[in-house]
Order: structure tokens, then C-alpha cells, then sequence
């Protein structure tokens, strides 16, 4: 370790879903931290350009297309991270999406897709990193939950279960992983400009207004708010920090 705890120099990063918004935000702070990073999507188009930009700021860069519901694919991302990139001490479980419809009116294809995209993958990809995280000797895994790990939402269903499950999930995980010097911790963003949110506030009407009522910051998060809080819990900076979830909410969740 140098002398700089924050020094992500000679690691080597996965960032599902790290192709855009939330992920490339915390795929940014990773970078010009000076870690390595893998981008994982489906999107090759915006993968390209993510790789792009993070090669851009001094670091290798490689996408590997994978969708992280196909275990499969997850085993020959995992293998060629390391072929490419040589170790893997850091994994973000990051992809998510949602499906806004009330409990009553969702169907059971859909509810699966949700937490198989939000919680399962993040146990896959997990799982299969674990080899590698170990072998780091300080490995982090950061998963993303949401506001919706702490509140409910009439539209947010199958979301919700899997973001508050991501909590237990990462607190089963810093439990099984903390002799192995592997910590474990979950982001909890509140409302961040992405091409999720603007996919809800076309649907849910008046959302854009709640939230900046709701927000004491007094405005959405921005991808750039992600890039402290991934140094910080990718670093040695957090070696005895294991199994919280941070929000960064600019205040959503302390408010009266
Ligand atoms: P985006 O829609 O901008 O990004 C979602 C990312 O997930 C994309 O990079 C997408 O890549 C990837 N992804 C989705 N499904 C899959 C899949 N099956 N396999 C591989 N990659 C997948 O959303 P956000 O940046 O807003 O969301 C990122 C995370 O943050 C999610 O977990 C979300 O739930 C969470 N979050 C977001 C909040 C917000 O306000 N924006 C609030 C709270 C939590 P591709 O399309 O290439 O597959």
C-alpha cells in the first residue's frame, strides 16, 4: 500500500452496468483514482464509449459485454477480466432496472426479470469474483441498493424487494468475507439524473417536482456525486468499514 490510503494504482475493477449513469459515475472516481476497469453491459455501443472515456483518464479500460442474468456468461466475464486485466479487486454490482407497476398489476416473468437483474446477478457475480477477491487480499464488493432498500413505493414492487434484499445480501456477504479481507458495503443513491429516472418521470407524473420538494439539497443527483463515495469503499481508506449502506441522497432519507 502507498502512503495515499485513497491510491486505487495496480487494482482492477468490474462495474456492471458501468457503460452509463450511476456506474460510470462510480467507474469515473475509480479511475482517476488510477484503477484499472472492466465495463459490463449489453449495450456495445455505449460500452465502447465508456471505455473511451475512462481510457482517457490514463487507465486500461476494456468492456466485456455480458448480461449479468446468464450465470454462464458471468463465468467467462470473471475469466476474461482476469486474462485481460490480471486480478480483480474490486467488484460493483451496479446493473439494475425496474418494471413501475402496483403489486396487483405485476406478472410474475416480470417481477423475476427485476430480481433477477437487481439481487441475483449481484450474488453471480459475486460468487464467481470471490476466488479473485480473495486472492487479492483486500478485496471490496460494493452493491447498489436505493432509497427504495429503506422506503416502499406503491409502483416499485419487484424493485424494492430486491434493493432492500441487496441490503441482507451485502450484510450475509461482509459477514462470510471478513476473514478474507474482503469488505462489503451498499450505496443507497437517492434521486440520480439517469436514463432510468427519466424512463420514471415520464411515467409517474409529478415525480420531478416531489423529489425536488423531498430532496433537502434541493436538486436530483448528478453521476459525479458517485465518484468519492466509490474511492472511499474500493480503497484501504475503508479496510474496517464492512456491511453498511451509505446513502447518498443529498439529505432524502434524514428528512421529516
Ligand atoms: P441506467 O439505466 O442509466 O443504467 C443501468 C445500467 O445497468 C446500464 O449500464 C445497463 O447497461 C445495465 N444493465 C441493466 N440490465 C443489465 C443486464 N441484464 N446485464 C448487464 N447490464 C445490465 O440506470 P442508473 O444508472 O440510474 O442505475 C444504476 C443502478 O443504480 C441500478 O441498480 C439502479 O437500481 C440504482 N439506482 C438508481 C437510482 C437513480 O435515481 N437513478 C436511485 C437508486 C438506485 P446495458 O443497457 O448496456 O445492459
Amino acid at each position: 500500500m502507498t502512503s495515499n490510503r485513497f491510491d486505487l494504482r495496480g487494482k482492477v475493477a468490474i462495474v456492471t452496468g458501468g457503460n452509463g449513469g450511476i456506474g460510470l459515475g462510480l467507474a469515473h472516481g475509480l479511475a482517476d483514482a488510477g484503477a484499472d476497469i472492466a465495463v459490463i453491459g449489453r449495450n456495445e455501443t455505449k460500452s465502447a464509449a465508456a471505455v473511451a472515456d475512462l481510457r482517457a483518464r490514463g487507465v486500461k479500460a476494456i468492456a466485456v459485454t455480458t448480461d449479468v442474468t446468464d450465470k454462464a456468461a458471468v463465468g467467462a466475464m470473471i475469466d476474461r477480466v482476469v486474462k485481460e486485466l490480471g486480478r480483480i479487486d474490486i467488484l460493483i454490482n451496479n446493473a439494475g432496472m425496474s418494471i413501475r407497476k402496483p403489486p396487483h398489476e405485476l406478472e410474475l416473468d416480470e417481477w423475476n426479470k427485476v430480481i433477477d437483474t437487481n439481487l441475483t446477478s449481484a450474488f453471480v457475480c459475486s460468487k464467481l469474483a470471490y476466488p479473485a477477491l480473495k486472492a487479492s487480499g483486500n478485496g471490496k464488493v460494493i452493491n447498489i441498493g436505493s432509497m427504495m432498500s429503506i422506503f416502499g413505493a406503491s409502483f416499485a414492487t419487484a424493485y424494492a424487494a430486491s434493493k432492500g434484499g441487496i441490503v441482507q445480501y451485502t450484510r450475509a456477504c461482509a459477514n462470510a468475507w471478513a476473514p478474507d479481507n474482503i469488505q462489503v458495503n451498499a450505496i443507497l443513491p437517492g434521486w440520480i439524473d439517469t436514463d432510468l429516472t427519466r424512463g420514471a418521470r415520464k411515467q409517474v407524473s409529478g415525480l420531478h417536482e416531489r423529489v425536488l420538494a423531498r430532496t433537502p439539497a434541493g436538486r436530483w443527483g448528478d453521476i459525479d456525486d458517485f465518484a468519492g463515495i466509490a474511492v472511499f469503499l474500493a480503497s484501504p481508506a475503508s479496510n474496517f468499514v464492512t456491511g453498511t449502506a451509505i446513502p447518498v441522497d443529498g439529505g432524502f432519507s434524514v428528512m421529516a
